[in-house]
């Protein structure tokens, strides 16, 4: 019985791989995991010319760090991919597998489970270890319902996690045995041709790698007043973002939405400026670190998820909030 974690790396602008951020959540779930229930833990990395990312996955607490390594893998396909991780799965037998939970993991997970009969549980926000075995929870109906997932024995079990439920800076360093390991993967066995990969446009924000995020919400009334919201994130130097309203009003980009339509983040820091806290959009912001909820209802919801609160009326507290940063500055 043991853990795998199957970690995520791209193509940087630069040209060399860089890890997606979410992959270090995925580990420290996976070592958090396998403290609980006492069981050893392994990581790996797909890919072409990945040494450098095995060598950082080596520097970690784990029992073993696999490198997959194959020209078929330098570019993302879910055929190399599902291959690939298949025997590796079949080499390692574990009773648990976990993947971050991005668009790439979607798109190949469910494949991979069901080549071998198994089911896979996506877009995982907890856990518990009940009895030795681990209870998985997702969130249904738009995070109305948490439902639990008991993992079966012997396995394996396969999880992806959804961003922000796991800390990254949780993960525990070490060393590892670094095993390279070299799948066979037939290139006519690949069905998918890849081609440049899509690279957002200039404007495009990955919210979900912010570290500060001011947040806008319907309380702002009208789209000129956005430009205040704006101003407390420049001098904050955070992101901005908004409530689903503001979006579908063409307020500002959709881009910005956080929610369950829109984007998961999991800053350290989410200031939520006039926004009720609906639980659509709570599941999107929920793994922050610090939540500060300027609102001027006491009972909106956003208050019970929030570490620190202001009541009150956001355009008098907003101006008075940007020149007392600018005056700490
Ligand atoms: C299928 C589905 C998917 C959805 N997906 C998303 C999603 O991804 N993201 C999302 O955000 N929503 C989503 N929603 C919508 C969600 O249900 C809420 O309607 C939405 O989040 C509410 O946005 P809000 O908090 O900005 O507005 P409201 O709920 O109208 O809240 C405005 C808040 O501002 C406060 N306020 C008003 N004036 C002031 C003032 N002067 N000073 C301080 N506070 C003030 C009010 O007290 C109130 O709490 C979805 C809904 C559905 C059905």
């Amino acid at each position: 019985m043991s853990i795998l974690a199957v970690l995520e790396q791209r193509p940087s602008p630069g040209g060399g791989p860089e890890w997606n951020r979410m992959s270090w959540e995925t580990l420290a779930a996976a070592q958090q995991f396998a403290r609980e229930l006492n069981q050893p833990v392994s990581a790996a990395v797909l890919g072409h010319g990945i040494e450098r990312l095995a060598v950082e996955l080596a520097s970690q607490k784990l029992d073993k760090a696999f490198a997959l390594e194959h020209p078929l893998l330098a570019s993302y396909t879910p055929d190399a991919y599902a291959s690939a991780l298949r025997q590796l799965v079949a080499h390692t037998q574990p009773s648990l597998v976990v993947f971050p939970h991005s668009y790439q993991v979607r798109d190949f997970l469910p494949k991979l489970a069901t080549a071998l009969g198994r089911v896979a549980v996506s877009d995982v926000v907890g856990h518990r270890a009940a009895g030795g075995n681990l209870v998985l929870v997702r969130q249904l109906f738009q995070g109305k319902v948490c439902a639990d997932f008991r993992c079966g024995s012997p396995g394996p079990n396969f999880a992806s996690l959804q961003a922000g439920a796991y800390r990254a800076d949780q993960v525990v360093s070490g060393s590892a045995s670094l095993d390279k390991f070299a799948p066979e993967i037939a290139p006519g066995s690949i069905r998918t041709k890849p081609l440049e990969l899509f690279r957002e446009s200039q404007r495009a924000v990955d919210l979900s790698a912010a570290e500060l995020i001011v947040s806008v919400g319907r309380g702002i009334k009208e789209a000129d007043n956005i430009a205040l919201v704006r101003k407390l994130a420049d001098a904050l130097g955070a992101e901005l973002a908004a409530s689903r309203p503001i979006c579908d009003a063409g307020w500002l980009p959709m881009e910005r939405q956080v929610g369950s339509s829109g984007q998961t983040v999991s800053p350290k820091m989410y200031l939520a400026v006039g926004i009720s806290g609906a639980i659509q959009h709570q599941v999107g912001m929920k793994g922050s670190r610090t939540v500060v909820a300027i609102n001027k209802d006491p009972d909106a919801p956003i208050f019970e998820i929030a570490d620190y609160g202001i009541v009150g009326d956001l355009f008098q507290i907003v101006p008075e909030l940007i020149e007392a940063i600018q005056k700490a500055k």
